[in-house]
């Protein structure tokens, strides 16, 4: 029995206050609901072809290692990304997944007394990391539906936004869960007429999937920025979300203040070996890009057949405007095995976000998405 007690009161205000992150439902979660299996989750944006295998192979190397710590300091993986990026060692700060680096950053940087700018329809880390520091999160509006970029980030809207109290704005590029993105020259036109002071996160965690003119690169950018930030993740295109590592590139000070705040062994072992071998993985990179294209197109294709309309995206996703009855076709699509992710915690009612599968998912997708709609749902 559970003694009654009321802890609210004692928990920082911008705590009591959050709504949990409401991640994409685990395959073994609606194996165990529905008693059924050969489920196919389509809900997270993972990398249907699984992990690079180099890193695979390296993580088994690493196993008997596990009874050790590991290096706090990531050297060997920070060497190896310095090189990958052309930049110094010491502009990188590693994290236990990119989100980890945005809660670094967060920590570091924010307070009551100080704000965060990011846009309606972002990534849903922006304002817990804010909130979570007791500060203000200023939510710019996104473009509107009739937009070529639909629901994606207005940079002018958020410049507007930021006053002496911000530090932090954060900008996914491509965006989650839209897909939208915003171009270089536009980006780059925000950096420069940004206050030096305001630290700008360009979030690059769907950048290997981006083709050109799409994705930013913005790495090339923080010498001639110091208060740029990008991050990055090896959840995606590199296939190992489950292994939790990404980093993010900054002004040497900047990281210097985040490896104040970060747990002293924030990253694993396995990951520090996978994520080095990963970079290696030139091939596995490009299969990855390849499935994601053909899927993006497959996909496309079969949601127009079926009179749906999406965003365009840049990343492994689509958003995909399914009307008013989004949350009983996710119900249907689940007790066909399929989960997908609902958007309505982003006040996104209509829509449903899919991650691209492999063909024979795809498939699947379509003609369960189809059958729930001829249902009726
Ligand atoms: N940024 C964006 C835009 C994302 O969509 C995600 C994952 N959904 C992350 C960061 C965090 O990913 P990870 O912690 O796995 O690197």
């Amino acid at each position: 029995m559970t003694i009654a007690c009321d802890f609210f009161p004692l928990a920082n205000a911008g705590i009591r206050g959050l709504k949990p992150y409401l991640p994409g439902k685990p395959i073994s979660e609606l194996e165990r609901e529905l008693g059924i299996s050969n489920i196919i989750k389509l809900a997270s944006n993972e990398n249907p072809l699984g992990p690079s295998p180099m890193a695979m192979a390296a993580v088994k190397e690493q196993l008997p290692e596990t009874a050790i710590y590991p290096d706090g300091s990531g050297y060997r993986l920070k060497h190896k990304l310095a090189q990958h990026l052309a930049v110094d060692a010491e502009c990188l700060t590693l994290g236990n997944g990119s989100n980890d680096v945005l809660v670094l950053l967060a920590n570091a940087f924010l307070s009551p007394q100080t704000n965060a700018v990011f846009s309606e329809f972002c990534f849903a880390v922006y304002p817990i990391a804010t909130q979570s520091m007791g500060a203000r999160g200023k939510v710019a509006p996104a473009n509107p539906e009739h937009h070529p970029m639909p629901l994606g980030h207005d940079l002018k809207a958020m410049a507007a936004l930021v006053d002496e109290n911000t530090r932090l704005v954060f900008i996914a590029n491509p965006n989650n869960p839209t897909g939208t993105w915003v171009s270089p020259d536009h980006l780059k036109d925000f950096m420069a007429n940004i206050p030096p002071a305001v630290i700008v996160v360009i979030d690059e965690a769907y950048l290997e999937y981006a083709t050109a003119g799409q994705g930013a690169d913005a790495v090339k950018w923080v010498v001639e920025f110091p208060n740029l930030v990008v991050s990055r993740t090896f959840s995606k295109a590199y296939g190992l979300a489950g292994l939790r590592i990404g980093y993010c590139v900054s002004h040497p000070q900047i990281a210097d203040l985040l490896n104040r705040v970060r747990q002293p062994f924030n990253v694993n072992n396995l990951a520090l070996a996978a994520a080095e071998a990963a970079l290696d993985d030139t091939e596995f990179i490009h299969q990855s890009r390849v499935c994601n294209e053909q899927g993006l197109q497959l996909l496309g294709e079969g949601l127009r057949d079926l009179d749906l309309g999406y965003l365009p995206s840049a990343g492994n996703f689509l958003l995909v405007r399914v009307g008013g009855q989004a949350q009983q076709i996710y119900q249907r699509l689940l007790e066909s095995g399929m989960i997908v992710r609902p958007v309505n915690n982003y006040g996104l009612d209509n829509y449903l976000r899919i991650t691209i599968g492999t063909a024979d998912q795809n498939q699947a997708l379509l003609a369960a998405l189809g059958q729930a709609i001829r249902d009726g749902a």
